[in-house]
């Protein structure tokens, strides 16, 4: 695993999990610390409980403050494994997530395990082990759309926004400039957002904000450039869909098309077309806009 410090007072970890497995959903999804002035709060815990426990002894010991939140950016499992390491402190998720999380566990108990694979997309045998081996405490702070943690020079807020689930949620921390998105911003993979409209709802928000480091749902931390690249891809993609769907080319036509804008990250070495071999996000991600925008402009 490897620290890296992205203001005076927070840090991540990023796993690094079996570096010689290609990049998954599970060894991607970096854990934030942010130090407030006297108590620790951590943003998704990640799959490892190892490496989580290991991190958030490090930062206690580091700052000598208590942890006493554990805030999660949506309930999907590969940000919430570990939680078993925060079971001693309050676990604050969106209340939108929680049919999700409890069917994810009834699931994970009435399903052989390996059929966890095809279920859950969990491919990596040490992160069968450890689903094995979770424990799985009910988040106690439910939020619905809005919390605030902290005094009002030191407070972050946690927001819940929506697009890439209906419970993703951001951690915003305006006195160091710094913004958690969660999984509606992904450095290592390509995007897994919501539709172009709430798509571009949140980017322009996020754009609003006083930002100057990110840290993506998966991969590593950036700054606000690259949700202002990510941001132009989206623009250009559903300008050329719609001139498309005007011209009545098929589905099958459009991944190849010439007028298609190219994706800027897609030749950067940590990158990969998605969290499993046989699939291509950037693909689908086109594909399912271009289903969504015919079906939308057909409806005006
Ligand atoms: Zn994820």
């Amino acid at each position: 695993m490897e620290y890296i410090k992205v203001s005076e007072n927070v840090y991540v970890m990023y796993p690094h999990h079996n570096s010689n497995l290609p990049m998954s959903a599970s060894n991607t999804v970096p854990t934030t610390c942010i130090a407030l002035p006297d108590e620790l709060i951590f943003v998704d815990c990640g799959s490892y409980p190892d490496l989580s426990s290991q991190f958030r002894f490090d930062m206690e010991k580091k700052f000598q403050r208590k942890t006493n939140y554990l805030i999660l950016t949506h309930l999907h499992w590969d940000h919430f494994l570990a939680m078993k390491v925060f079971k001693d402190v309050d676990i604050v998720a969106p209340e939108q997530g929680i049919p999700e999380f409890n069917n994810f566990i009834t699931m994970i108990n009435k399903t052989e395990e390996d059929k966890w694979g095809s279920l859950f997309l969990i491919d990596d045998d040490d992160v069968i082990k450890i689903v094995k081996e979770a424990e799985f405490n009910a988040p106690n702070i439910l939020v619905k759309e809005e919390l605030k943690i902290g005094s009002q020079d030191d407070e972050i807020i946690y927001r819940v926004i929506g697009g890439h689930s209906i419970d993703s949620s951001h951690v915003y921390f305006p006195s160091e400039r710094v913004l958690c998105a969660g999984d509606n911003l992904l450095e290592c993979f390509p995007q897994l957002p919501g539709t172009p409209e709430k798509t571009l709802e949140i980017f322009s928000y996020w754009e609003s904000l006083d930002i100057n480091k990110i840290i993506p749902g998966h991969g590593y931390p950036i700054d606000k450039k690259y949700l202002l690249n990510v941001k132009v891809y989206f623009k250009d993609l559903i300008s050329v869909l719609k001139q498309l769907i005007i011209k009545n080319i098929s589905r099958k036509e459009i991944l190849n098309h010439p007028d298609l804008p190219n994706y800027f990250a897609k030749n950067d070495p940590n990158w990969s077309e998605s969290s499993r071999p046989d699939l291509n996000w950037l693909e689908l991600l086109i594909q399912g806009w271009y289903r969504y925008l015919k079906r939308t402009q057909r409806k005006k």
